[in-house]
């Protein structure tokens, strides 16, 4: 069943039961007060008829000292006329508790007669035939006569009030039930709203909709649920695009990977077939042979490389305080060699935390790269500087060299990536020195910046913080 249909039904439930509890109360008070009033005014009227008994009494003539039966039944029957709805309905009885006279109509029988006695007023309510009475009896003196005189008061009418109040009572409390119904409805559809959008949220979300967010359309707890909601769905998105991105990286990577095995792995079997089937002269021999060695020492540098990538992915850095001016030393001398490019070194004294060995590896790399770059011109200059700035230390190896179209920054990081492929392999390069560098700098939580210029040179540089 629905929410907003089970929070309609208990609503209308409780209020169900409030209404016909209080309906039941309301009607039941107003008939109890009313029976109570009717109830008083017989006795008041009983109290009335019982005086004018004694007052008629006082007129019997002086010849009787006990009132004879038939002065009394002629008294009762002149009290009988009069009272409301053209007569009394009266009955009155001698000491000894017989009937001396009935009015036509008193139906009751004689059970209050035995309760009565001289000094009490009695009453019950009766019901005879489709009609309700209030039935009293009341002692009279007079005349040496202790009589009981007992009246019968039709209030049937309290009773039909009563019954009309409760059919009125259930037609009102139907019509505001199915009002409160069809308001609840609404207001149901209105609070539910939130937990719709929710689900239909969720639903998209696992069709594959991840972008798909619930709207937030009220403040409260729900409100705050569907924001939360968004928030989880918010990071739940970004993981799984990083997941694509990172799914989609290695599968580039096998890709490019299996071509790079390729080219070395062809050359070198089209060579060993060729000195294997072919008598060929020694110049040839030596020239084969020495394709096979150095495709092999490619083979061998890119295996090294990448065993180093996957090293440094597993690796927690080290992290040791170290002087700048040892890292520019020892690049100092592992370039003392270097004739054909002019490498300047200059730095700022500083100590800087860093894990040195790997720290290195990068500096190197990118002084190969730009020595590469450098390469045949006019332009052989490379500057190492190291400076302080706002946040770290920063390190930069600029060259004058080819430099890199705009396009192609972004993805020379990428393992195997290599602008100029027949260029880059006449150097020995594999596009995997770059991706070394980015894997190590992400543990020293930093990465590399790239300017550079098609024709003008390139200046990489990475901050240590
Ligand atoms: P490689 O082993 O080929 O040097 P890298 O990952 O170090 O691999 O470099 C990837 C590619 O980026 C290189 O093949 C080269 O085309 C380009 N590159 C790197 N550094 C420079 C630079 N300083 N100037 C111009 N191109 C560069």
């Amino acid at each position: 069943m629905k929410f907003s249909i089970k929070l309609v039904l208990s609503t209308m439930i409780v209020l169900a039961l409030a209404l016909g509890f209080s309906g039941f109360y309301f009607v039941n008070y107003v008939f109890e007060t009313s029976l109570e009033r009717e109830v008083g005014q017989s006795l008041d009227e009983s109290s009335i008829l019982s005086f004018a008994f004694e007052t008629a009494a006082l007129n019997v003539p002086l010849k009787y000292s006990v009132m004879p039966d038939s002065v009394v039944e002629e008294i009762v029957s002149k009290l009988e006329m009069g009272g409301q709805g053209g007569g009394r309905l009266l009955r009155i009885a001698d000491e000894e508790k017989n009937i001396l006279y009935t009015s036509s109509g008193f139906t009751a029988d004689e059970g209050l007669l035995p309760q009565t006695d001289e000094h009490t007023k009695s009453y019950r309510v009766i019901r005879a035939q489709d009609s309700f009475y209030v039935h009293t009896c009341v002692s009279i003196n007079a005349l040496n006569r202790n009589l009981y005189l007992e009246t019968m008061k039709d209030v049937t009418g309290v009773f039909t009030e009563r019954a009309m109040g409760f059919s009125l009572y259930r037609k009102v409390t139907v019509a505001i039930l199915l009002t409160g119904t069809v308001i609840m409805l609404f207001i149901a559809s209105l609070l539910t709203k939130p937990i719709r959008l929710l689900t239909r949220a969720t639903r998209e979300m696992a069709a594959g909709d991840y972008a798909y967010r619930a709207r937030q359309v009220s403040r409260d707890e729900l409100g705050q649920l569907t924001g939360d909601f968004n928030r989880m769905a918010n990071a739940l998105e970004e993981n799984i695009c990083k997941l694509e991105e990172e799914i989609e990286a290695r599968e580039e990577f096998m890709g490019a990977f299996a071509h790079e095995l390729k080219t070395p792995l062809t050359a070198i079997i089209g060579y060993a077939d060729m000195l294997r089937s072919h008598k060929m002269d020694e110049e040839k021999s030596i020239m084969s042979a020495n394709y096979i060695y150095t495709e092999g020492k490619r083979l061998e540098a890119m295996s090294f490389r990448l065993l180093d990538i996957i090293v440094a992915k597993q690796e927690e850095a080290q992290m040791q305080e170290t002087p700048v001016g040892e890292l520019f030393a020892y690049l100092r001398e592992m370039f003392a060699e270097k004739r054909d490019v002019d490498i300047r070194f200059t730095h700022e004294e500083a100590v800087v935390k860093m894990e040195a060995n790997l720290i290195k590896t990068v500096l190197v790399n990118l002084i190969d790269n730009a020595c590469k770059a450098s390469d045949g011109g006019m332009t052989g200059v490379v500057e190492v500087t190291g400076q302080t700035e706002d946040g770290g230390y920063r390190i930069a190896v600029r060259d004058y060299g080819i430099g890199i179209p705009e396009a192609e920054q972004s993805k020379i990081v990428k393992a195997f990536y290599m602008v100029d492929k027949s260029r880059a392999r006449s150097k020995n390069g594999a596009g995997l020195g770059l991706a070394l560098c980015a894997e190590i700098l992400k543990i020293h939580h930093s990465e590399l910046r790239i300017e550079s210029k098609e024709g003008e040179g390139s200046c990489f540089s990475f901050l240590l913080p």
